[in-house]
């Protein structure tokens, strides 16, 4: 048994929201006889919160991308740059694409979650899924600037998935093209009758009649059959040209994390208690999109990623530091602020719903909050 002097090695696999909080409390409240190690795929990490605005062009790249190497270091946290592709339990070792293995006594995951693309033919070769974002980002990049080279060329964006994450992607793309063509017709397909199924109806109403008055076409009760290079073809028969498709249906997670024999909720999330410690390894902890939380379902938002930055933090410390693990309960409701675009924001509180550019100036002043706590 390992003694109290020991160094411990905790491994973040993922530089997701909560990782991010809990490098940050690190920094500040650091521990003796700890080795930190940052395992992310990537160096800048995107906040979710503010993402859409970065689309929309309201935000620059900096103001948007949390600089992870720097973040670890502040933490005086190793930082790799490399994607995990497996968990080898027994040994307590990530299997990583081009490293060696990566040992460590207590893993903490937070890699997010991807829209599901390998359910639909073709969806994964052909259309373009919202995460990771820096592929997404590319191609939107990409997008746009074919876009500003050729502004009188008609062309068609389609964007798969009616959820929040959708919607406010085409609202904030409308806005961001408009300022250079008026020749891209953009389409929204949604699998159900309605968009964003799980807010209230004004909302929902609200939502669709500014969609529709922005000039984007709603296929509603539309799912998608298969994605061809240049086409989607729904179950209805429905086929439309395309010259880019973006994927933001249903989060998945990858399947090494339920090969690997952690306990998972039945899509395939790391199940973990109440203490964001997973029920099958108690070495494992989890927060963000990864996690499922046993007995409190809830949507896959950034808002929880964030709040569960401080809790896993606590537990995490008291691990090492061998005492009893703190309780986290996950809030039932929540607010939705979802950006349009246009300096103007939605607010969805359970069936309550507004819609002004007075709320887009407080979400502003909250992500920038937000943001000025880590290095850009
Ligand atoms: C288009 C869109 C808009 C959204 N808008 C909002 C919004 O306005 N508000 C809101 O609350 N939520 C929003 N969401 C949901 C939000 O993005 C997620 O809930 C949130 O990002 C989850 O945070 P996280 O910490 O779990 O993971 P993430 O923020 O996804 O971070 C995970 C990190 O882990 C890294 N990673 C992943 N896999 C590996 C691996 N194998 N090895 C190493 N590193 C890895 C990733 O590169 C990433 O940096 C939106 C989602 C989409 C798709």
């Amino acid at each position: 048994m390992r003694s109290r002097s020991e160094s411990q090695n905790i491994v973040f696999l993922g530089g997701g929201h909560s990782h991010a909080i809990v490098l940050r409390q690190w920094q500040m409240h650091s521990l003796a006889n700890t080795r930190l190690t940052l395992l992310s795929d990537t160096k800048k990490a995107p906040y979710s919160g503010m993402l859409p605005a970065h689309v929309a062009g309201l935000y620059s790249y900096e103001q948007t991308h949390i600089d992870l190497p720097h973040l670890a270091q502040l933490a005086q946290a190793k930082f790799y740059e490399d994607k995990a592709i497996g968990l080898d339990l027994e040994r307590k070792q990530i299997l990583c694409l081009n490293r060696p293995p990566l040992p460590f006594d207590t893993v903490s995951i937070d890699i997010g979650s991807t829209p599901a693309t390998f359910t639909v033919s073709g969806a994964k070769d052909y259309a373009v899924p919202a995460k990771p974002v820096p592929v997404f980002l590319r191609h939107w990049y990409e997008f746009l600037q074919q876009v500003e080279t050729t502004p009188n060329q008609p062309r068609t964006l389609a964007i798969v998935g009616g959820g929040a994450g959708g919607v406010e992607l085409a609202l904030n793309m409308q806005q961001r093209l408009q300022q250079n063509s008026d020749q891209v017709a953009i389409h929204l397909f949604q699998r159900e009758p309605e968009l964003l199924p799980r807010h209230g109806k004004w909302i929902r109403r609200h939502l669709h009649n500014l969609l529709r008055q922005r000039g984007v076409t709603l296929h509603l009760g539309e799912a998608v059959r298969e994605v061809l290079p240049d086409k989607v073809i729904c179950e209805s028969g429905l086929s439309l040209e395309t010259d880019i498709v973006f994927w933001v249906t249903q989060a998945s997670a990858p399947d090494w994390i339920e090969k690997s024999g952690l306990a998972t909720d039945e899509r395939g999330f790391i199940l973990v208690n109440q203490y964001l410690q997973s029920v099958s390894h108690p070495f494992v902890f989890a927060a963000g999109d990864i996690a499922a939380i046993q007995g409190h379902p809830r949507p896959k938002a950034g808002v929880f990623a964030v709040r569960q930055g401080k809790p896993l933090f606590r537990n995490l410390q008291r691990t090492v530091l061998g005492k009893p693990l703190k309780p986290y309960r996950p809030q039932r409701f929540y607010l939705s602020l979802i950006g349009t675009g246009d300096q103007s924001a939605i607010a969805s509180w359970g069936p309550l719903g507004f819609h002004s550019p007075l709320l887009w100036r407080w979400k502003d002043h909250i992500d920038r909050k937000f943001m000025a706590q880590f290095p850009h």
